[in-house]
């Protein structure tokens, strides 16, 4: 049996921050249904010590040297469901912050790191692959390369998933080489340095034995130094050892025949609770109310990544092409204001709910007609894929995972599962709005592009099967 572990900083349903956690929920518990003896390591951030503590085993402790310091390492186990969590303990790290941010949060997971290697031959499991995510555990491959060749982890495969390449963990290489003991040879720009500083993103780019992304589109794109944040250079080096595996989501959580939040179930065999939900939509948020009218919506956090911008500037065009607009979304005041703003001036027409909502996100995934994300870039994106299960049919801009997941419709043959546009631009965000408004109002290609939006097969068996295929690479 192949031996993998995961190792992650978060971890669905222990910590979340993100797209991350539920991709490594996923793994560990979808893998071992494959054959596979996966598990997964993270810290212990104290939110698992106060939910799940009094499940967690104590296996046992040690101390690992970080730089001049001994510190405690506990290792904890979880096992359900076939799956076998490991959590590394040390409430020094590990406390409510999962990120400290700066030089703190770079300790923190140095230490992590530096953990997990000490504690796999102690856990009597050498995995065959080491499969790192983002930042956080993108030096491990260095670490086993450089400093671990002739132990017993001299020969673990590894792989670096980067789930969004904003993030590398940079800092002053003297820091970083007191804390891991990493030779001075290694600050150039051959490894480790980037831009001046030492880059833990950059050391997993060199070392891991491959790399892949959350879609086959940001796979590309990080290549190109618009999107990649500094690293094209060792990206393209190493295009050939590069790919793309587009996240999933999870079918349980959301399945419109299943789905608590929404007041009326439905399934792509029977739509008829779906127009129920529209119903029940617009009164719960005070819209105007009529089956002729497409509901567009847009859940999202308010950032710039997300196209905000374009939204705002297209969106009195959307109301006059006669659509009522939802947004469900929070973060930065100037877009939280505009949203507000919209909101005010075209009553009963526009939506805007500042905030973070998971209900009612359900209920407006399962009662609009499109959801629009016009994002600058978008490493995966769940968004469109829960919107398309609730036959919510979107509007994206053709970048990263809304590239890869979103069949545009194609007027000659009715073929599609939404509507797109390219250019980073608001007049081409409404021509697709525009198109989409067509379509609703001809009621067979639409009924056809929802049911072909439904049958879109996002599951997460499916993209932990491709993680398979990739680990089989990896050890053939
Ligand atoms: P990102 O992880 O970059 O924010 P994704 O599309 O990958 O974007 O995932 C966003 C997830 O968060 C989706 O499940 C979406 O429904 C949810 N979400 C975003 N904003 C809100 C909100 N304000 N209220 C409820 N759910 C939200």
């Amino acid at each position: 049996m192949r031996k993998i572990l995961i190792a992650a900083a978060e971890c669905v349903p222990f910590a979340k921050t993100g797209g991350l956690a539920d991709v490594a929920g996923a793994l560990a518990k979808h893998l071992p249904a494959l054959g596979y003896d996966a598990r997964l390591i993270m810290p212990c951030h104290r939110v698992i010590k106060q939910r799940w503590g009094a499940q967690l085993e104590h296996l046992f402790s040690f101390s690992v040297q970080l730089g001049w310091r001994s510190q405690y390492v506990g290792i904890e186990r979880y096992c359900a469901d076939g799956a076998t969590y490991y959590f590394i303990d040390n409430e020094f790290y590990f406390g409510d912050m999962i990120y400290r941010g700066g030089r703190g949060e770079v300790e923190q997971y140095a230490f992590f790191c530096r953990a997990v290697l000490e504690a796999l031959p102690m856990l009597d499991f050498i995995p065959d692959v080491l499969h790192c995510n983002d930042w956080h555990t993108a030096i491990l491959p260095m670490l086993i390369k450089t400093q671990y060749g002739f132990t017993a982890l001299g020969g673990i495969k590894t792989l670096l998933t980067i789930h969004n390449i904003a993030y590398q963990g940079k800092y002053d290489f003297a820091f970083i080489r007191d804390l891991l003991g990493i030779e001075e040879r290694y600050n150039t720009p051959e490894f480790m340095e980037s831009f001046g500083s030492a880059n833990f993103l950059k050391a997993g780019c060199v070392f891991a034995d491959r790399i892949n992304t959350v879609s086959p589109s940001y796979a590309d794109e990080i290549c190109r130094p618009e999107y990649s944040e500094g690293l094209d250079g060792i990206l393209n080096a190493r295009r050939h050892q590069l790919s793309g595996i587009l996240n999933g989501i999870d079918d349980a959580v959301f399945n419109p025949e299943s789905d608590p939040a929404i007041p009326h179930p439905f399934s792509r065999e029977d739509l008829t609770g779906k127009g129920q939900c529209k119903k029940a939509l617009c009164g719960e948020l005070g819209l105007v109310y009529d089956p002729d009218r497409p509901i567009i919506a847009s859940i999202s956090r308010l950032t710039e990544q997300k196209g905000i911008d374009l939204i705002n500037a297209a969106l009195p065009g959307m109301v006059d092409l006669g659509a009522n607009v939802i947004i469900l979304g929070s973060g930065a005041r100037e877009y939280e204001d505009a949203m507000r703003y919209a909101e005010a001036h075209h009553r009963g027409r526009v939506c805007a709910y500042i905030g973070y909502n998971e209900e009612l996100a359900h209920r407006i995934y399962a009662g609009s007609d499109f959801l629009v994300m016009a994002s600058r870039f978008e490493p995966c994106g769940l968004s469109q894929m829960i919107a398309m299960r609730y036959g919510t049919l979107p509007i994206v801009r053709e970048t990263g995972g809304l590239r890869d997941s979103v069949i545009p419709y194609n007027r000659y043959t009715g073929e599609g599962t939404g509507f797109s546009f390219s250019r980073y631009d608001a007049s081409d965000l409404y021509f697709a709005v525009e198109r989409a408004v067509t379509v609703y109002r001809d009621k067979l290609a639409m009924a056809q592009l929802v049911d072909a939006a439904m049958a879109a097969d996002f599951s997460f068996p499916r993209c932990a099967q491709q993680y398979g295929q990739l680990y089989e690479t990896l050890l053939s």
